[in-house]
C-alpha cells in the first residue's frame, strides 16, 4: 500500500480533485490518500505560509503529493505558498507536456506535441524581492551554476529516456548576459555530453513567437522558471486548454504532481472545470508509484471519453464535440470507459 498526500486547494480545486480522486480509485490501486488542508483558509486563518507544520511533516513523511491548485490572498504578507513548496521541497524539474488531440479537441496545431522542463527553485521566483524606498521595489533574478546543470541535465535525460530528438533552450541572454548567459553557456557545455539528440538556442521572444506560430518545430523545450511559466501556459491553450495539462514537479526526495493551470475562481463551484489537467497529473503520480498498468487505462479511458466528443466547456465545440459534460459527468465517463 502507497501513501500519497492529496490538497483539494481552493476555487475548481475540490471539484476536480473529487473527479480525478473517483477515477483513480476505481482502479483499485492500492493506494491510501492522506489529506491536508493548505492554501486559502490556512492564510486567512492567519498563517502567512499558506501551510501549517502538521501538513509538512505529512508532505515530508509520505514524499508524494497531488494539489490541487490554490489561490494566493491578494496584497502583501502572504507568501506563495506554490513557489515556496518548490523550493522547500527541492522540486527542481517542473515537466508539463502539451500534446494536441487532433481531430478530436480543436486547436489549429494538429502535430503539437511539446514537453517544456521548467527550472524550478530559482530565476525571479527565487523569492528575494523587497521594497527599496517608498517608490522603489526590487525583485533579485538568481541563477546558480549547479540549478542550471540539473536543469538541463534532466532535460537531455528526459530526451533520451523518451525518445525525443530535440532539446531547445530558452533564454534571454543578449540582454542579461550574466544569469541568462549563464543558462545558455551551461546548455551548450551539456549539449555536447548528448551527440544524439539536436541541441538549439532561442531568444525566448522570438522563441515565443515561433512556439505560438509553429510548435510542432519544437520537441523538448528547457528554460528558466518564470520563462517556462508563461510558455507552458501558451503551449497548453494553444494546444486546446490550459484545462487539458498536468505538470510534474520533481526533487531528490518528494514529488508533487499538479495541473498547469490556476483556481480558476471565474467558474468554481458550478460543475464546469474541465478536470483533465489534474488527472494528467494523477497519471504521472501512478506511473511514478509504480501503479503502470492503473495509469496507461485511465489514460486510455480518458482519450476514449475525449474521443467520443464527451467535453467540458473549455473545449466544447459543436462540430467536433457530442456532449457538453460538467465535471462529475466527464469524470463518470472516464469511470465508464475504464
Ligand atoms: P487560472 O489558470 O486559474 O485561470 C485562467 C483562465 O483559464 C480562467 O478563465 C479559467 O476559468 C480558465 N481555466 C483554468 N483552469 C481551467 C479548467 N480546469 N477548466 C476550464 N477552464 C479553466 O489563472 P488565474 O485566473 O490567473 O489565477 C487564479 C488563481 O490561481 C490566482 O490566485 C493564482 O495565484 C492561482 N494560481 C495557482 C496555481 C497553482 O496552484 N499551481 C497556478 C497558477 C495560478
Amino acid at each position: 500500500m502507497k501513501k500519497v498526500t492529496i490538497a483539494k486547494g481552493d476555487g475548481i480545486g475540490p471539484e476536480i480533485m473529487e473527479a480525478v480522486l473517483k477515477i483513480i480509485k476505481s482502479t483499485k490501486a492500492s493506494i491510501e490518500f492522506e489529506e491536508i488542508e493548505i492554501g486559502e483558509k490556512v492564510y486567512l486563518s492567519g498563517n502567512s505560509s499558506g501551510i501549517s507544520d502538521d501538513s509538512w511533516n505529512i508532505i515530508r513523511t509520505n514524499k508524494v503529493l497531488l494539489k490541487a491548485p490554490i489561490t494566493t490572498p491578494q496584497g502583501g504578507g502572504y507568501k506563495s505558498l506554490n513557489v515556496t513548496m518548490r523550493k522547500a521541497l527541492g522540486l527542481y524539474a517542473n515537466i508539463r507536456p502539451c500534446v494536441a488531440l487532433h481531430p478530436y479537441v480543436k486547436t489549429k496545431f494538429p502535430n503539437l506535441d511539446v514537453v517544456i522542463v521548467r527550472e524550478n527553485e530559482e530565476d525571479l521566483y527565487a523569492g528575494i524581492e523587497h521594497q527599496q524606498t517608498d517608490e522603489v521595489v526590487q525583485c533579485l533574478k538568481l541563477i546558480s551554476r549547479p540549478g542550471c546543470e540539473k536543469i538541463i541535465r534532466y532535460a537531455f535525460e528526459y530526451a533520451k529516456n523518451y525518445g525525443r530528438k530535440k532539446v531547445t533552450c530558452f533564454s534571454k541572454d543578449n540582454i542579461m548576459k550574466q544569469t541568462d548567459g549563464l543558462f545558455h553557456k551551461v546548455f551548450k557545455e551539456i549539449a555536447v555530453e548528448y551527440p544524439d539528440i539536436e541541441a538549439n538556442h532561442m531568444i525566448i521572444d522570438i522563441g515565443t513567437a515561433y512556439l505560438a506560430d509553429h510548435p510542432e518545430k519544437f520537441d523538448v523545450i528547457v528554460t528558466s522558471n518564470l520563462y517556462g511559466d508563461i510558455i507552458s501556459d501558451v503551449a497548453a491553450q494553444i494546444a486546446g486548454s490550459v484545462g487539458l495539462a498536468g505538470s510534474v514537479n520533481i526533487g531528490n526526495e518528494c514529488a508533487m504532481f499538479e495541473a498547469i493551470h490556476g483556481s480558476a475562481p471565474d467558474i468554481a463551484g458550478q460543475n464546469i472545470a474541465n478536470p483533465s489537467g489534474l488527472l494528467q497529473a494523477g497519471i504521472a503520480m501512478l506511473n511514478h508509484l509504480g501503479f503502470s498498468n492503473e495509469a496507461t487505462k485511465i489514460q486510455n479511458a480518458w482519450l476514449k471519453t475525449i474521443e467520443e466528443g464527451i467535453h467540458t466547456a473549455d473545449i466544447y465545440d459543436e462540430n467536433i464535440s457530442t456532449k457538453l459534460a460538467g465535471t462529475k459527468e466527464f469524470a463518470e465517463a472516464v469511470i465508464k470507459n475504464l
